[in-house]
This record gives C-alpha cells, structure tokens and sequence, in this order.
C-alpha cells in the first residue's frame, strides 16, 4: 500500500493555482484578498523562514495554503518539521492578528469560540488532574487566550486566572465575563503583572511563533521554580487531524512532533510530566533548575519517510473536501452529493 500511494502521490502535494481547498464564506475570500493586497503593498512583510534545527535540506510539500493563498511549506529532511518557507515578520504578524486573523480564521462570533474553548478547559482541568498537579496550581496565566473560556474553567474551580490577547473583539467579550483579560504582546503583559505564575498555558499558540525555542526560554522565566508550563498544539500524529487542511499562509509556521516538544521541554529544564495524544498534542511540564542547553532533533530517514507517507496519506482524505469546494457554484449538486456522503457514512 505504501509504495502505490508513494508512487501515485508526488510532491508538492498542492500546486499554486491560488484555489481554496475548502469552503469559504464572501466575507472570508474578502477578507484574504485584503490581506493579499496588504502583502501586496508591502504593508505585510513576508521574510524566509529556516528550519529551528539549523538544517537547510527540505521537501516541498506544497505551494499553497487551504485558502489558496500562495505559500510553500516543507519538510524538513533532518528534523521531520513541518513549516511555511516564509512567515509574516514580528511586526506584520502583530498587526495581522490584530485585523485579519478572526476573519480568515475565527469565522465563529467570540461567544461561540468562548464555548469551545470552555470544553476544552475542562479538558486541560481534567488532565492536571489525572497527573496530580492540580493542587499545586493557584494562578494560571494564558497566553493567546482569545475570548478566554479556557481560563473561565480554571476560573469555575477556584483558581486565580488572567491571560492575554490581540484579538479586542474576543478579548472584550472575555472581560464582559467577569475574566482578567489583558490586550497586548505577551512578553509585555507577562512583565507587567511582575510575580510569577504556577502555570502559564499555551494552547494552539506555539505552532504560531517565530522563534519557538527561544520563546519557550523566555516564557520559562515567568514560571515558579516547580511550576507547571501546558502546552497544546496540532499534531501529524493524529488520525482525526489532516495537517494539510490546516496549513495555514504565515501564520501556523511548524507542526511539532512529541518527541521534538519533549525533549524541547527537557533541554529547557522542565520534567515532563504528562503528554497526551488525542487530536491534539498536549504535553505539561514542571519546571526544575535549570539544565545545560544541548538541542539536537536529528531523525533517521526511515522516521523521515513514514512522516512522508503520512501527509500523502492526509492529502488523500483531503480529495472530497476538495471535490466538494470545486461545486460550490453548484449549489444543487452539493445539497444531493451531501446527502450522498451522509447516507454512506451512516
Ligand atoms: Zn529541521
């Protein structure tokens, strides 16, 4: 099976033909074409993006995003991370989350958002749980924290919660709950609220940063000595999870592996404590003294093909969301194809 999928299916998986691989909504092809013309411009500016292992050998997986929006993301050949060839530069990326990310991306209202996020508070409350560090926490600090339902689950057991932003919108709907919800640059907000945390949540938010090591250091310092660090990211290991669907132009720049986050983690000084493997990847750690900093992610080729085959194998689950987009002038034949599908699938 392996080998007619890898004979069959070439990379770059997706051509540049600036088509949409799902659905779109008017206001969400309005809103990417204004930020087209923003990079256009020259107001967004886009920069080359290596590899965080120092390698420069890759395989072009593909040359657009699911919006159709021209962008190449590789394969890297030492370390098997996934990643956009060029990002939105520090200040861009600022500015775009800002004005672009919810109407590309967060097409739900933020009491919508809030509610999913809500679940999976109590998903990440059950899971501090379950690794008996729960009692150990007091406060807890977010970061990207959107309209902060995450936090309200912390918040419904007792806990201290704030957490920070730059989306206003969601932000504000957040305060309008009763939530301690800051709007700004995380190093700043961090800074500004002086003491430490006993555990700082990052969920969704590494894959998006531009230095992710580093960053990890700095964010490091803001927690207790014995204090906890929750992570949670897409993950390529997943079966519900189709890495193609979700690459996203500059702003989801790398899909981390476990192996690559744990010892990330252990390198920077913290104990893993727990790591979960669900659709997503989550992973805590508790921070210890700090050790030396040796970060080395060097895979065999073997780890590198089955990765290989895996988003082929993604790409193949992606063909009817694909049929399904092209009909979208259709709108008859979509109602019947649905139906179609629903059928088989029940
Ligand atoms: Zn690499």
């Amino acid at each position: 099976m392996l080998r007619i999928i890898d004979r069959i299916i070439k990379f770059p998986l997706l051509k540049n033909d600036r088509k949409p691989i799902i659905p779109l909504s008017k206001e969400q092809e309005q809103a990417i074409q204004e930020f087209l013309n923003k990079v256009e411009r020259g107001e967004y500016k886009l920069v080359d993006y290596p590899c965080i292992c120092g390698n420069s050998e890759d395989i072009l997986i593909a040359e657009k995003d699911r919006y159709g929006i021209p962008l190449n993301i590789y394969l890297c050949k030492n370390c098997g991370t996934i990643r956009s060839g060029k990002v939105l530069d520090r200040e861009s990326l600022i500015k775009f989350y800002s004005d672009d990310y919810s109407k590309i991306y967060v097409s739900t209202s933020p009491d919508v958002r809030f509610k999913s996020q809500f679940i999976r508070g109590k998903d990440f409350v059950r899971l501090c749980k379950d690794c008996g560090i729960l009692d150990k926490i007091e406060n807890v600090f977010e970061i990207g924290c959107g309209a902060g339902g995450i936090l309200a689950a912390f918040k419904e057991i007792g806990l201290k919660v704030s957490g920070c932003d730059l989306d206003r919108e969601h932000l504000e709907y957040g305060i309008s709950r009763g939530l301690n919800l800051l709007y700004g640059d995380y190093r700043k907000v961090l800074h500004s609220l002086g003491s430490k945390q006993d555990c700082i949540i990052l969920s969704h938010v590494l894959e998006h940063f531009l230095d992710p090591i580093n960053e990890l250091e700095e964010i490091a310092k803001k927690i207790k000595v014995n204090g906890y660090i929750l992570i949670q990211v897409p993950s390529l290991y997943s079966h519900q999870f189709n890495p193609i669907l979700t690459f996203q132009n500059a702003h989801t720049i790398q899909f981390f592996d476990p192996e690559f986050l744990s010892f990330t983690l252990e390198n920077l000084g913290f104990r893993v404590v727990c790591l979960e493997l669900t659709p997503q990847l989550t992973i805590i750690g508790q921070k210890r003294i700090r050790k030396n900093k040796h970060i080395s992610f060097n895979k065999n080729k073997e780890e590198i093909m089955k990765i290989q085959y895996r988003l082929k194998r993604a790409y193949i689950s992606t063909v009817p969301v694909q049929v399904y987009t092209k009909l979208q002038k259709y709108p008859t034949l979509r109602k019947i194809l649905s139906k179609v599908f629903h059928k088989i699938k029940n």
